[in-house]
């Protein structure tokens, strides 16, 4: 398959589980990669209409989740085009709906995320195997069951393999991030249905919830999932839930929770090791059908010893340039090539971290917003890129939507000032730093 098709149909398969049914069907499921190319990528779509539609309203979420599958920001753009044939194969794998009657958008499940395709090494057998087993026999033993480990390293995918087997059985399986949970729950509050929410989560026999440490600090939040964590418990239900760090570290998250998570069985993903990366990466480059040699994977793996996501996203991004220039990847090539990946990826590890910490977006951060609080982000990632990573202050204006070098010189400087004088933003500062030493861990 061509790369950039390749490339837009995991994008798909991402966002199939990100937007709403409708939304997927309506919009998405009909469009294709048509090129992928160094600075823009180009989506293919039935008509001027989707394509309008596209990139007013969910322009910022693909072009993210583009970003996370090949590992550095690039534009989109739609343009219409037709395609040989209609990519109906991707929907194929949406459950049933049966049962649940309202948010039908929540229990599907990634194709790609099985458990024939997790590949599993020392770093992870554990989580593996358990997950398995309950997919198997769901609420016996390991219940609640609970993944953590830092970004990239499997976790949503183990929770859709858990989805995709015990569906497959005829059980019916919710799969829903934290972040959605929050959402949908603010919205049934609004429109008084947080009944009528909670009992979509009644008649099932697995609940998959991911990333539970996005609503350590709503109190809200948890108190609902708490009433349905109990609810399915008390069912016998089972609940499989993920985070990025072991309960104990999430500070905000209650001690009630707590206690019910340390009753079930709690267990780590840890980064893997050269020989489990290089499985990994054979078996997306058998996956994928690249042509690209041992010498150059292993090369990959010894290069990238970030997260799973990097390594694969590499190996896209790698793929799509050859094809696209038609040059061998040699190992001179690679070598160049992955410097280039590495330090736009350091860059944009500072400023999602950064917007993270300020509970921001990246599009404010590099919009025009001036309040105090986009302000200081914007000056805490200059301050960051500056000394973290060597960047120029024209490179860190380009970065921050073509900001002058003049302008970001002169925030750097009253950034070391502030730090200088001020004890708390010192203090936050080294926080950022830490986290983004685990970033670029592994
Ligand atoms: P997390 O939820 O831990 O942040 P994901 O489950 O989203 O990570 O994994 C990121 C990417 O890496 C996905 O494409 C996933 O398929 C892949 N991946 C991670 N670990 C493995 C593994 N052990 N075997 C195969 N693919 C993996
Ligand atoms: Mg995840």
């Amino acid at each position: 398959m061509e790369p950039a098709r390749e490339i837009w149909q995991r994008v798909l398969g991402e966002l199939q589980i990100q937007v709403s049914k409708a939304n997927y069907t309506t919009w998405l499921k009909n469009s294709h990669g048509v090129s992928c190319q160094e600075d823009t990528f180009v989506v293919g779509v039935p008509s001027a209409f989707v394509a309008e539609w596209l990139t007013k309203r969910l322009h910022s979420l693909i072009r993210k989740t583009l970003a996370e599958i090949i590992g550095r920001d690039i534009d989109v753009q739609f343009t219409v085009h037709n395609q040989d044939q209609p990519q109906d194969d991707l929907v194929h794998a949406n459950q049933t709906d049966g049962g649940i009657s309202t948010k039908a958008k929540i229990d599907r499940f990634n194709p790609r995320y099985t458990f024939d395709s997790f590949i599993v090494g020392n770093c992870n057998h554990l989580a593996y195997a358990t997950a398995l087993e309950i997919a198997e026999n769901p609420g016996r033993t390991y219940n609640p069951f609970f993944i953590y480990g830092s970004t990239g390293q499997g976790k949503t995918h183990l929770l859709h393999a858990i989805g995709h087997k015990a569906t497959s059985k005829g059980l019916q399986a919710i799969y829903i991030s934290a972040d959605r949970f929050t959402n949908e729950f603010v919205l049934a509050i609004k429109q008084r249905q947080v009944e009528e929410f909670r009992n979509q989560f009644k008649s099932i026999h697995i609940l998959l919830f991911d990333d539970i440490q996005f609503i350590a600090n709503k109190k809200q939040t948890q108190q609902c999932f708490f009433h349905v964590f109990n609810e399915l418990y008390n069912n016998n239900c089972q609940i499989a839930i993920t985070s990025d760090c072991a309960p104990q570290d999430m500070t905000l998250l209650s001690n009630k929770l707590k206690s019910r998570l340390a009753c079930g069985l709690i267990t780590s993903i840890e980064p893997p090791d050269f020989d489990t990366r290089l499985s990994i990466l054979r078996a997306k480059a058998k996956e994928m059908m690249t042509s690209i040699s041992d010498e150059v994977l292993q090369l990959l793996t010894e290069r990238i010893k970030g997260n799973v996501r990097q390594l694969e996203g590499a190996l896209i991004y790698l793929t799509a340039q050859a094809k696209l220039t038609g040059e061998e990847l040699t190992p001179q090539r690679i070598n160049r090539l992955l410097t280039s990946i590495t330090s736009k990826q350091g860059r944009k590890v500072i400023l999602q971290t950064v917007v993270d910490y300020f509970d921001l977006s990246i599009e404010e951060l590099i919009g025009k917003k001036r309040d105090r609080k986009t302000a200081l982000a914007r000056r805490a990632v200059i301050y960051l890129m500056r000394e973290e990573r060597n960047c120029s202050f024209a490179e860190i204006g380009k970065e921050l939507g073509n900001r002058t070098h003049v302008a970001i010189a002169h925030s750097y400087k009253k950034m070391a000032n502030e730090i200088n004088a001020n004890q708390e933003l010192k203090a936050g500062i080294m926080e950022i730093k830490r986290s983004l030493d685990l970033e670029s861990e592994g």
